[in-house]
């Protein structure tokens, strides 16, 4: 009999299953679609950020995510990568990718260990245990094993896989559920204010705002789109945006290494400079010229010379250029995020092995459970060090020794 089932070919089912082998454990792999790792695929843009060596940044389920990181963390990781033959590439802010900067070496390296253990194809609809044995059903064939282990992801972008079956699965295990949400998501606002800016990027501090007041803020790359807002900062501030009377502020001074003082002053020079010029011809050089124009249509700037523009249409000018606002409609749903919010509670899962404290011979690992992290390479990262907790299943790995 087979020693380890694992329900889903994504990070976690797949670092499991090779770890597991490398201890000597038969292992079978089912998968729904009909290849394992579509989604590791489309990570990271193609080259797959697939973890970070700066300090761990988890929103929800952060104390788990630290402690099975603990156990599992960049160095046990880097390890498990050399002793599949990866070379791996730091850039900047920690994110590290394959050398090749290609989504599909990673797969490679993961699945050439498996080509006989990984069947595709097969979606489980249930499991359940009978004795000392669990077996896992997709309504034609049962599969049997002394462990199984749950790596079906979470609900984002199902084309590449993970429909939350495995999360239904365990719930009606009677398995505890936080209520499952996207997360890194684009934003889709007002489009009026934005008019004519789909595709530009610009270097913003994006706050997202309830009822006006500041809940959360993130500095970077801001994508214009037809529908709304882009880019990382964009989507790590979708979790804090509430539906129900919520608003972004873009602030394009900040990104300058100026405060709005500062701003102003330099305004008054160009304005004491430039006098007979178009009035669009302020901005020219601070921001895209597109960017400059949506800043003056929302400071309601009608005058047609610098030299016509008066104290008070200055400082609105400032204010706009700290406060871009756009009211939010929606948020992009699960089909564009990247991540899923909420999921499995912890709770019940040992943090070293990841088996349930309930049900002996039953584990689960990444995006199903209730952990979720900010762009940059965690979700990845917690993904795999669950997933080689799970192979390991308290035992040292041979490649943890080696040299
Ligand atoms: C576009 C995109 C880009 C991303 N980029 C990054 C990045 O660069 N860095 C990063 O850290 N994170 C990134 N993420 C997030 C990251 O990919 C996921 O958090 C991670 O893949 C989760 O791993 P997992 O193994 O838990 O689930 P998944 O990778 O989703 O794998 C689950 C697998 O289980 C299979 N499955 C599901 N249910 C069943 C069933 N009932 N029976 C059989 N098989 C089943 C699915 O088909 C799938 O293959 C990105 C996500 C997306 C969508």
């Amino acid at each position: 009999m087979t020693d380890l089932l694992i329900i889903g070919g994504g990070a976690a089912g797949l670092s499991a299953a090779v770890t597991a082998k490398s201890l000597g454990d038969s292992v079978l792999v089912l998968e729904r679609m009909d290849r394992v790792g579509k989604k590791i695929l489309a990570t990271g843009n193609g080259r797959c950020n697939l973890m970070n060596s700066g300090s761990y940044r988890y929103p929800d389920g952060f104390a788990f995510a630290q402690r099975v990181l603990t156990h599992a963390g960049p160095d046990m990781q880097r390890k498990f990568w050399h002793s599949l033959g990866l070379f791996l590439r730091e850039e900047e802010a920690g994110r590290v990718y394959p050398a090749t900067l290609q989504a599909s070496t990673v797969l490679d390296v993961l699945r050439f260990p498996l080509e006989k253990d990984i069947l595709t194809g097969v979606d489980v609809k249930d499991i359940r245990r009978k004795g000392e044995v669990w077996e896992a059903d997709d309504g034609h064939r049962v599969y049997r094993a002394r462990r199984i282990l749950m790596a079906g992801g979470g609900c984002a972008q199902e084309k590449l896989g993970s429909n939350g079956s495995c999360i239904r699965i365990l719930r009606k295990m009677g398995y505890p559920c936080s209520p499952l949400r996207p997360a890194l998501t684009q934003i889709e606002t007002d489009t009026k204010p934005i008019k004519g800016l789909e595709g530009i990027r610009v270097k913003a501090t994006v706050t997202a705002l309830a009822g006006g007041r500041p809940v959360h803020a993130e500095s970077g790359e801001v994508l214009f789109t037809s529908y709304g807002l882009s880019g990382v900062c964009v989507m790590q501030c979708a979790r804090y945006v509430d539906e129900q009377d919520a608003s972004i502020s873009l602030n394009f001074i900040d990104a300058l290494g100026l405060d709005e003082q500062g701003m102003q002053k330099e305004l008054n020079m160009r304005i004491a400079r430039l006098a007979s010029a178009p009035a669009e011809r302020l901005l020219t050089g601070i921001l895209p010229p597109r960017v400059g124009q949506a800043v003056l249509n929302s400071a309601k700037i009608r005058a047609v010379h610098l030299e016509n523009l008066s104290e008070d249409m200055i400082h609105r000018i400032v204010r706009t250029m700290a406060d871009f606002r756009v009211n939010v409609r929606q948020l992009k749903g699960f089909e564009s995020a990247q991540v899923t919010r909420g999921g499995i509670s912890t709770e019940v899962f040992s943090d070293c092995t990841m088996e349930s404290k309930r049900d002996h011979g039953l584990y689960a690992a990444g995006e199903l459970l209730d952990v979720d992290g900010d762009c940059g390479g965690f979700n990845l990262m917690f993904a795999f060090a669950s997933g080689i907790l799970a192979g390991k299943n308290g035992r040292t790995a041979p490649w943890e020794v080696e040299g």
